[in-house]
């Protein structure tokens, strides 16, 4: 069956006086219909960098793709032309972001905004449009959408900034939304609320999501798979229960061991020591291997390879070469 997206063995550059710098070395990942894909990480993993090459928004002259593909229903995204490529994007493909005061006008009021990007995707005219964002910011929560209309970008609370740009994501019906950390700016409550938003939209419409986050607790209740970006690379992809419950990369129980855990008892968090290093730093081993409590000598001088543990669930390190098949190298 054809995925409704492929990432395959994408890699990513920077231009740079002394050279270019691999920001992205050789992900893959898959993304099915109805499905939501957590990309999660510290901030330099390669997360929005990768979001914004499925868009094909990379600041051009800056960055570009260097190897590999990114494939909509078969269709590769990196060989179509600009217009078809805008096409998708609003089409079948919507992006919202951390802080929504930055995509949103703030010159202009909502109704006008939402009704711009309604009009933008269909033939719709203006009272159509009108009654579309009434209905658009009904359906993402809002209780007097009317008076919504009629106001300002910075007259509005950061949760409902968030929620006006989900309906404009929205207006088109998209078959994918990517969420770059779209709860990140909010206080607890209201992410848990924006988040809540999300899972129901994707329940009535059905639409995919790709949520990026830092956060390995907004995965945990999000998503149904989970990819670990560390250093540019994924080093660890399965479905949430299975790598939630087993996890297998040194990093990812890092990440989880630094997680608060609501067992009751407090216990005292662990943050993984040190820094993800910068691109133009990569090992030419494994890459986590300066942070990793169970570095071997293999480690800092062999890349590792993916393997296989059980049902999608891979792993890139060497503590697994011995007992499981390679995936991919
Ligand atoms: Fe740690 Fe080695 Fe595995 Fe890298 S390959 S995560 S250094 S054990
Ligand atoms: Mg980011």
């Amino acid at each position: 069956m054809t995925k409704l997206l492929e990432i395959d063995q994408l890699s990513i550059e920077f231009a740079n006086a002394s050279g270019p710098i691999r920001v992205v070395s050789g992900i893959s990942l898959a993304l099915e219909s109805g499905q939501t894909l957590g990309i999660v990480g510290e901030s330099g993993s390669g997360k929005s960098v990768t979001s914004l090459s499925v868009m094909r928004l990379l600041p051009s002259g800056l960055a570009r793709v260097v190897e590999g593909d990114i494939r909509l229903r078969g269709q590769s995204l990196l060989d179509m032309s600009e217009s078809q490529m805008q096409k998708v994007r609003g089409n079948q493909i919507a992006t919202i972001f951390q802080e929504p005061m930055t995509a949103l006008n703030p010159v202009f009021k909502i109704g006008r905004q939402i009704r711009e990007s309604i009009r933008q995707h269909s033939k719709k005219g203006k009272k159509e449009a009108h009654q579309q964002s009434i209905e658009l910011l009904s359906e993402v929560g809002i209780s007097s959408p009317e008076q919504i209309m009629e106001v300002y970008p910075h007259q509005l609370s950061g949760g409902m900034r968030q929620r006006v740009m989900i309906a404009m994501a929205m207006a088109s019906n998209p078959e994918i939304l990517i969420a770059d950390e779209p709860t990140t700016a909010l206080d607890v409550t209201i992410q848990a609320q924006i988040l809540d938003l999300m899972r129901k939209l994707q329940k009535v419409r059905g639409t995919a999501i790709i949520l990026i986050t830092h956060d390995l607790g907004v995965v945990a209740e999000t998503c149904d798979r989970v990819c670990v970006m560390y250093a540019g690379q994924i080093v660890e992809q399965g479905d949430v229960q299975s790598l939630f419950k087993n996890p297998k990369h040194p990093y990812t129980v890092g990440l989880l061991n630094s997680m608060p855990q609501f067992s009751g008892e407090m216990e005292r968090l662990q943050a993984i020591a040190g820094q993800v290093p910068h691109p133009s730093e990569f090992a030419a081993g494994c890459r986590f291997a300066s942070r990793c409590p169970s570095k071997m000598d293999v480690c800092e001088h062999i890349d590792p390879a993916f393997y296989d543990m059980n049902d999608g669930h891979s792993c890139k390190c060497h503590l697994y070469r011995e007992v499981t098949n390679v995936a991919y190298s």
